[in-house]
């Protein structure tokens, strides 16, 4: 089986042609470097993204956050319901973990400062 994939790892967007047989890589072709051979395997193997969102903190305002890891885009409905039950009741800076090991090893970190 044959799947075609544009790239997302950066802004040219390569169209990948992956095979794949017995739920395994069998080659990959038009990707231009390395990490766009990556990207396409995991891709179709066990999709990964960043999840990017907002913490509510006990002041009412929100904070942005993003995962430092691309994350199981399986497990991404549980990686937002872990993300909405927070409560930020700390300052923190950018890249500060407020939540650890969010997914497998991957941790919820701030993308802003927020003192309050
Ligand atoms: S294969 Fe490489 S060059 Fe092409 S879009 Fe992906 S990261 Fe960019």
């Amino acid at each position: 089986m044959n799947k075609q994939l544009t790239c997302i790892e950066c802004p040219m967007g390569c169209l990948i042609e992956v095979e794949v047989e017995n739920g395994a890589v069998k080659s990959v072709k038009g990707n231009t470097c390395l990490r766009g051979k990556m990207y396409a395997e995991n891709e179709v193997i066990c999709p990964l993204r960043v999840v990017t969102s907002t913490v509510k903190t006990v002041s009412g305002k929100m904070v942005s956050v993003k995962t430092d890891k691309p994350v199981r885009k399986s497990e991404i409905f549980e990686v937002m319901k872990k993300i909405n039950s927070l409560t930020l009741d700390r300052n923190v800076v950018i890249g500060d973990v407020i939540l650890a090991n969010i997914d497998r090893d991957a941790n919820l970190v701030a993308t802003q400062n927020y003192n309050d």
